[in-house]
């Protein structure tokens, strides 16, 4: 089964991402700030992450630079409620970007194109 780490601080979006994206198979462990997903990252070969940007404490963004420094492979799809995010150079270490919305067809397609890239 392919792992995927959902970090996002927003309850319901965790919820809501596990659900679909176990529908589709993938085995989801969800973390709901930097410092969870730091911990599940050190202790579990994860296939993918998909990561919000907005978050209290240390944002995706700033979390993306330390997995990245940590392990380069790993793919990680940055999820925002916004596009602007798109032009900001940090997130050019990111595999993907998706748009957040209540439906998550484009994440699960970026999620496919992403393993099979
Ligand atoms: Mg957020």
């Amino acid at each position: 089964m392919i792992k995927v780490l959902v970090v996002d601080d927003e309850e319901n979006i965790r919820l809501l991402y596990r659900e679909e994206l176990e529908d589709e198979g993938y085995a989801v462990t969800v973390a709901a700030n930097a410092k969870e997903a730091l911990e599940a990252f050190r202790s579990t070969p994860f296939d993918m992450i998909v990561l919000d940007i907005k978050m209290p404490d240390m944002d995706g963004i700033e979390l993306l630079r330390i997995i990245k420094e940590e392990n380069k492979d790993i793919p990680v799809v940055l999820c925002s409620a916004y596009g602007r995010y798109k032009q900001d150079f940090r997130i050019w270490a990111c595999d993907a970007y998706v748009v957040k919305s209540a439906d998550l067809d484009e994440l699960k397609l970026t999620l496919r194109q992403v393993l099979s890239a």
